[in-house]
């Protein structure tokens, strides 16, 4: 604790920049304060990926979304952040007021510190990078350049040089001959050209148009002062926006290097099934590539009784499927719990959907009767149409809740009667899982890395097996790729090494080939 913090004081708010939207360009001092405040207001421009970091070193860390968007009616006024900011500091807490870049540019961060300061509230000003340097800096463009641009400003497109009240003199601007570096406002844009050149600004004066600066889906567009509204306008460019009017705008050309990164604009996913994910998802993210985590799934029991009595009357069943390794375990419980064991299965054949719940259940001595070589329903149902001895049987199916009915259809149509027991469901940590679900949907995974077979598995269960074939995979060896072909998914490519670097490298020649 830093004297800052003043020991034994009451509240505190301490407003942090996120920085421009790579979590990488939090500061030291902000990611500290993250990891042990009490409370955090997030605005919407802060990344929510670093709220979501916070949220895993300071699980009990209560947070407020209270995101800030132009104009518009749900999201909180500034009177009220600056109530909650105040209620929080005089319950005792440690708060952390995070404002996307800098908060004290174009972020009202100095109206919130001289609110906390009438109410008689410490207060902390962290600094952060602010998207007029970054985003720019991520488009190649630096913002002075020797002998290009000795100076520059930072100005707000909000001002509209139309009305009357401006305070902001667009003529001067013009005649500085400094780097022009224009915050929100895209709307206002051509007004905004129009005056500089009014003022004496070249219309061929380079500009560029940088969106979501730092994210992995930034955007840029170049064109001229006088072009480049209509470039925006064409490009279907909008907020959050930085452009940048200046002949520094030509140093892109030569030093343009985020875009040009070898998975730019790639979408991969990184399961967390595997200790390693982190190192995975650092590797991938450094070479440019949007990373799309799925956060390690919880195995929910349902209701046991359904199970309890199904195993009291396994002799009714000619065959159990099992559905998955959890579905074997739960079974095993249920028959433990009544007394039971192995022995109850004697006369039952057994399927499974695939070699691990086969394992499983030959950990318990029993040997599967039929094992498909593609871990999908369909490939069990076949493997079962192949034999004699299922046609009019009866069969009891082991199964996760909101499972396809494939299966139960399946040998329905071959006139089996199947009891479906839902014996378990899988619960994912966060949203992470629907946002992936929602990408895969709309085709926009490149590729879904994995380091493990039991990562496949996470992965099939999380997404379901349909989802799951919509993306290519990259494996990190040849039991992974076993995994990924049972699931019925494309394999792209496999590493030649079992370690992340030989990984990443097979996610890079794998999109290589695929661009
Ligand atoms: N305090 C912030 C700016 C807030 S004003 C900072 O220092 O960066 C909001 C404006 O910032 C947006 O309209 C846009 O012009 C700019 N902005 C913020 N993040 C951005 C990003 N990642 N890419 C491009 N522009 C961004």
């Amino acid at each position: 604790m830093t004297e800052r913090e003043r020991p034994g004081a009451k509240g505190i708010v301490h407003l942090v920049g996120a920085g421009p939207g790579d979590p990488g360009l939090l500061t030291v001092r902000g990611r500290e304060l993250l990891a042990r405040c009490d409370a955090i207001a997030a605005d919407a421009l802060a990344n929510p990926a670093i709220v979501s970091a916070a949220r895993m070193e300071n699980p009990g860390v209560e947070v407020h979304d209270v995101g800030k968007r132009g104009g518009s009616s749900e999201s909180a006024s500034q009177d009220s952040i600056n109530d909650l900011l105040i209620r929080l500091a005089r319950d005792g807490k440690r708060v952390v007021r995070l404002k996307g870049g800098d908060p004290l540019v174009f972020g009202r961060g100095s109206e919130e510190a001289q609110a906390l300061a009438a109410a008689g509230i410490a207060f902390e000003l962290v600094p952060g990078v602010t998207a007029g340097v970054a985003a720019p800096a991520y488009a190649g463009i630096p913002v002075t350049h020797r002998g290009v641009a000795t100076s520059v400003t930072f100005v707000t497109g909000h001002e509209d040089p139309a009305k009357a009240e401006t305070q902001t003199d667009w003529s001067a601007l013009a005649r500085t001959g400094g780097t022009i570096v224009l915050y929100m406002g895209v709307k206002s844009l051509p007004r905004i050209a129009s005056a500089l050149m009014a003022g004496g600004m070249s219309p061929d004066t380079p500009a560029a148009a940088v969106q979501w600066g730092t994210h992995p889906r930034q955007r840029t567009v170049t064109a001229t002062v006088a072009t480049i509204a209509d470039v925006i306008a064409r490009e279907g460019i909008g907020a959050p926006v930085i452009t940048v009017i200046g002949a520094v705008v030509a140093l892109r050309t030569e030093l343009a290097w985020f875009d040009r990164l070898p998975l730019f604009g790639r979408r991969i996913v990184v399961t967390r099934a595997s200790a390693q994910a982190t190192g995975l998802r650092d590797a991938l993210a450094a070479l440019g590539a949007d990373v799309l985590e799925l956060p390690a799934l919880r195995i929910e029991p349902l209701d046991a009784a359904p199970l309890a009595a199904a195993v009291r009357q396994l002799e009714r069943y000619r065959w159990v499927v099992f559905t998955s390794q959890n579905a074997v375990a739960l079974t095993w419980a249920a028959l433990r719990e009544a007394g039971l064991d192995a022995r109850a299965l004697a006369a039952c054949r057994v399927a499974c959907v695939g070699k691990s719940t086969a394992d499983a259940l030959l950990a318990h001595g029993l040997a599967a009767d039929v094992v498909p070589a593609r871990f999908v329903a369909e490939a069990v149902l076949d493997s079962l149409a192949a034999r004699d001895d299922v046609r009019g049987s009866r069969v009891l199916h082991v199964a996760a809740a909101a499972a396809r009915s494939v299966l139960p259809d399946g040998l329905r149509a071959l006139g089996c009667a199947v009891d479906v027991v839902h014996a378990y469901r899988t619960v994912s940590g966060g949203d992470g899982a629907e946002t992936l679900r929602a990408a895969l949907e709309r085709g926009e995974v490149d590729a879904a890395t994995f380091a493990s077979a039991s990562a496949v598995r996470g992965y099939v269960d999380a997404v379901g097996p349909d989802l799951a074939r919509r993306a290519p995979a990259v494996s990190i060896g040849p039991v992974t790729s076993e995994a990924i072909r049972e699931a019925g998914i494309l394999l792209a490519a496999e590493s030649t090494a079992a370690s992340i670097e030989s990984l990443v490298a097979a996610v890079v020649a794998s999109m290589r080939g695929a661009s």
